[in-house]
């Protein structure tokens, strides 16, 4: 149930009055919100690490990533003025003089639901979008992550009036009780399943949604590579968060005549980045909760251990670990993994690969590990996916001008940088004209000029 004074209808009636006021229209009023928001993360930087080390075993250093959204917040006040200019586009020669511009303008109550990944960035990242474009907006945190969840709510409660942007905590309850709601727009970051549940409540009220989805992203790795540099990456892209990364390598696709030397690199760089004994290493997270530790130790009984099998349930550790021989029809294979797993399978030629990829719902994220442009070319062309990257895993995330989203089965919608600017912004078309220049082409009664002249302009 809900904790604050109000019910729920009657927060959302005051965030509309307030937005009704065009208060948050202004520019200096958003740039002076984004300014707020900055140094309330900023002067609450270890409290937010110590959050995240309490919920999830965050290491400092992965737990800074999330701190990132600083840098966000720098570029959208930067750039702000920028991308509320209304941009000019054309028009045609029988509109002489007319001007006809897009204008970007708020949508106006937006709700945000998040995730407990990354509990602190996956809310605020677009928070920031939200709050550029000039919307009110309605947080809920995930409640799988409390100390972050309740950081979240002191730091808004503590920086913005509740009927300009609030937060309300809690768990499915709260949510359902919120997309009962009708609101402008609802940016919603989760897993699939509950995300058909949003958009189905989002669809009563035909609101608009950005679903930030996840799902198994494929790492398919060819035998043209690097091998030190192809194994460093993808075994730190899996293990970071203790593999609890939406875009985290779900599992290996190799070339089948380097999966042994592959395996026995990811197995040294596993060593050398948490020595032997991963359960001691400061650097390696936790599992969120004993529900999703249940859940990934019985996907430990697939295939045969290579490195990692052991694990703590009391402490919710699960060391990193890599399968071998798995089959693609075992249960490892047909649920997102979202944990320290890596399950390594072969191909025989790139084909059978982008068959197998293509087979499954389309991810989140690819991966492809290969100098061979030609092949590069190959996988762009023949595969879908909301990102991919050559010879990288997870960083594509960080570019702040790459739009970052799924598609299909993965998500509706991106963001990050300008996009998420206008992720919350409605982009109305204007056309203004003065009342001289008229042409007179299409006002009755028609003649055979009107027709002549018609086809002249718009048939060619
Ligand atoms: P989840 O879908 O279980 O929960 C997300 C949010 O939905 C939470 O706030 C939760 O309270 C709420 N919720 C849960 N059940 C609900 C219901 N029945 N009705 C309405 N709301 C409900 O997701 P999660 O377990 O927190 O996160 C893991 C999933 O999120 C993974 O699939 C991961 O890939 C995905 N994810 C995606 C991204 C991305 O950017 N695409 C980022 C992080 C996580």
């Amino acid at each position: 149930m809900l904790t604050s004074n109000y019910s729920i209808a009657s927060l959302l009636d005051k965030q509309r009055q307030y937005f009704a006021t065009g208060e948050t229209k202004s520019v200096d009023f958003r740039l002076q919100q984004l300014k707020k928001l900055k140094s309330a993360i900023a002067s609450r930087q270890d409290k937010i690490l110590e959050a995240l080390k309490a919920d999830l075993g965050k290491p400092t250093f992965e737990g800074c990533f999330e701190l990132a959204v600083l840098q966000d917040l720098t570029y959208a006040i930067k750039n702000l003025k920028k991308w509320v200019k209304p941009q000019k586009v054309k028009t045609g020669l029988e509109l002489f003089p007319a001007q006809a511009k897009i204008h970007p303008e708020p949508l106006g109550v937006v709700l945000i639901i998040g995730p407990w990944n990354y509990p602190f960035s996956l809310m605020i990242s677009p928070l920031i979008g939200a709050i550029a474009s000039g919307n009110c907006v309605l947080l809920k945190p995930s409640e799988i992550a409390p100390h972050t969840s309740a950081l979240l709510t002191e730091l808004i409660r503590d920086t913005f009036p509740s009927e300009y942007i609030c937060i309300q905590e809690g768990g499915v309850e709260v949510a359902q009780e919120l997309l009962a709601c009708k609101f402008d727009h609802i940016f919603f970051t989760g897993g699939t399943k509950i995300g058909q549940i949003v958009m189905e409540a989002a669809a009563k009220h035909l609101t608009p949604v950005t679903l930030e989805l996840g799902g198994k992203s494929p790492c398919i790795v060819d035998t043209q590579i690097n091998l030190t540099e192809t194994a460093k990456r993808i075994t730190w892209g899996k293990f970071i968060n203790a593999g609890q990364t939406c875009i985290a390598p779900d599992y290996i696709l190799v070339d089948e005549k380097i999966k042994a030397d592959l395996i026995k690199e990811m197995k040294k760089c596993v060593e050398s980045y948490f020595g032997d004994n991963p359960a001691d290493s400061p650097d390696f997270a936790r599992i969120i909760n004993h529900k999703q530790f249940d859940r990934l130790q019985n996907l430990l009984t697939d295939g045969k251990i290579i490195i990692g099998g052991n694990y703590n349930r009391e402490e919710k550790y699960i060391a990193p670990t890599i399968l071998d021989e798995i089959s693609p029809d075992s249960p490892i294979m047909q649920e997102e993994i979202f944990g320290p797993i890596l399950p390594v399978l072969s191909y025989q030629t790139l084909e059978d690969a982008i068959a197998f990829v293509n087979s499954k719902p389309k991810p989140l994220a690819l991966y492809f590990f290969s100098h061979n442009k030609d092949k590069q070319q190959k996988i762009l062309r023949e595969t879908t996916s909301g990102g991919l990257c050559f010879n990288e895993t997870i960083m594509h995330v960080g570019v702040t001008e790459l739009p970052f989203g799924g598609v299909g089965d993965s998500g509706i919608g991106a963001y990050h940088g300008k996009a998420t600017f206008d992720t919350f912004s409605h982009h109305k078309s204007v056309l203004s004209r003065p009342f001289w220049g008229d042409l007179n082409w299409r006002f009755a009664p028609y003649s055979e000029k009107n027709v002549k002249l018609f086809k002249q302009i718009f048939t060619k």
